[in-house]
């Protein structure tokens, strides 16, 4: 420009070294373009305003051109930069949620889901340059590995970090933002940080490097989001461990159902042969012959009684509903149990004056009161009456068979409904196995009924049997 001085206005020249300046912060950045604003301000100065050759300016006016000029440049330096820094964040953020998008896809999609974890901690490796990630799965000691301090972030929910020279610091942490802590730290080797999973910890992410301060605010961030990813991996780990063992328990539970109908089935026959050699035995005198027939008799009971259960839990058994008059199915009972209870008084109260009416299947149901009433007699001191009241209640019918027998310890109401299960304290000669309650309620339960049991007042307890009940209206008149 030197060579058409004389021609050159002050405009053309502040316009070319506002041109070279911004040639410059494009390519090299703010400090380029800093160094150039200076460079030109000096030029500009000492070859292009008078007095040339010289920093002094004779025209006062020339300090406005000079002063315009190196505000405009240092403006455009700094907006460039600005612009800069903002498109390479964006760049970044895009990676970030590009790799993120990647790790999700692969963690949903590796068919064992422990490798998903295997694809975080390389990830977290890679993008991140830290040395050593592992992923600890479980909040217990023994899963979280040797590491007491390990066990401790787990169990605490806090983020540890280790320093150089051995101390220990914590910070807390949220499942939306991690606070590492690292800020103002120096020399942290290790960092453990808790993974959740809505709110509950499900194992421990450890990070270890020379110095895990150097990680900018960006790395940090991006941490967060990874930590969230692994948290979501272990769950899935723990839960697809779950779905394992809940199917091999199925899997056990259809063996053990199966075997059970099969022993159970092959056991009647010899059960009845021992009984009908039993039977001759007695016929020929022989006295030893009445306790063969009556343990038979109890072998065959239990026998049944398995078969029974196994088939209601497979759904094989036939269920009958019918209108039925309750009148019909109270007196088939007191007929049925009035052997067992050798003398002992079965009170029956039938409620209101209406003609009861259900609909549920006779057989079942008899079998379910007959083992009430057989309970109640069992369990009663002698020569106490068993009371039975019958009611209607809204849409069923309850049947309450109340005794005054030891009653149900508190905790144990719903065990007692449990196959094989027999409250502590239950005399061992009662000859039960503990499944007539567990049958009694699948076959209420299979006609729409229920059976509950509630404490009796003064003492003892009642057992309700509640069906479903009809109204007279229901019954449709027999065709003439
Ligand atoms: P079990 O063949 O042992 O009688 P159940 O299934 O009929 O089996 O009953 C399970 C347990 O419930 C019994 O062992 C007993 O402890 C308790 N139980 C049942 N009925 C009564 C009752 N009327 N009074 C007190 N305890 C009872």
């Amino acid at each position: 420009m030197l060579a058409f001085r004389s021609r050159l206005d002050k405009a053309h020249t502040a316009l070319v070294y506002l041109l070279i300046v911004l040639a410059g912060s494009v390519w090299g950045g703010r400090s380029l373009g800093l160094a150039l604003t200076g460079s030109a301000f000096l030029l500009f100065n000492w070859y292009f305003l008078e007095p040339y050759n010289a920093l002094g300016i004779s025209n006062p006016l020339d300090w406005l051109v000079l002063v315009a000029f190196l505000i405009v440049s240092v403006v455009a330096a700094q907006l460039l930069h600005r612009e800069r820094a903002r498109a390479e964040e964006t760049r970044q953020r895009a990676a970030e949620v590009d790799r993120l998008a990647t790790l999700g896809a692969e963690t949903l999609s590796v068919g064992r889901a422990d490798q998903a974890l295997n694809a975080i901690t390389t990830v977290i490796r890679e993008t991140l340059g830290i040395k050593e990630c592992r992923i600890h799965q479980g909040t217990g000691g023994a899963a979280a590995g040797e590491d007491p301090l390990v066990a401790w972030a787990a169990q605490s929910g806090q983020i540890v970090r280790r320093r150089a020279d051995g101390t220990v610091g914590v910070a807390g942490g949220t499942e939306q933002h991690l606070d590492l802590g690292l800020a103002g730290e120096g020399g942290v080797r290790a960092l453990l940080i808790p993974l959740r999973v809505r709110d509950h910890v499900v194992g421990v992410l450890e990070l270890g490097d020379e110095d895990l301060t150097r990680l900018d605010a960006g790395q940090r961030r991006f941490l967060t989001a990874l930590a969230y990813y692994a948290a979501l991996a272990v769950e899935r780990v723990r839960l697809t461990a779950e779905a394992d063992r809940a199917e091999v328990l199925r899997e056990t539970d259809r063996l053990k159902d199966a075997l059970i109908a099969s022993v159970s089935h092959d056991l009647r026959t010899p059960l009845t042969t021992i009984k009908a050699l039993a039977h001759d035995l007695r016929a020929s005198g022989d006295h030893r012959a009445v306790t063969i027939e009556e343990e038979a008799d109890r072998l065959n009971r239990l026998v049944v009684d398995l078969l029974d259960l196994s088939r209601l839990e497979a759904g094989g058994v036939p269920v009958h509903v019918e209108l039925t008059a309750v009148d019909d199915l109270v007196g088939t009972l007191v007929q049925r149990v009035s052997g067992a209870l050798a003398g002992r008084e079965l009170r029956v109260t039938m409620e209101g004056d209406a003609l009861l009416v259900g609909r549920f299947d006779l057989v079942h149901s008899l079998r379910v009161l007959v083992n009430l009433v057989e309970n109640a007699h069992k369990y009663s001191p002698a020569g106490v009456p068993i009371d039975l009241r019958v009611a209607r209640e809204d849409h069923t019918i309850a049947f309450a068979v109340s005794d005054r027998g030891p009653g149900i310890a508190a905790g144990q109401a719903e065990r007692i409904f449990e196959p094989f299960y027999r409250a502590p304290g239950s005399p061992p000669d009662t000859g039960g196995a503990g499944l007539g309650l567990t049958i009694a309620r699948r076959l209420a339960e299979a006609q729409q009924g229920s059976l509950t049991q509630e404490t009796r007042p003064g003492g003892g307890s009642t057992f309700t049997l509640r069906l479903p009940a009809a109204d007279l209206d229901d019954i449709e008149p027999e065709p003439s």
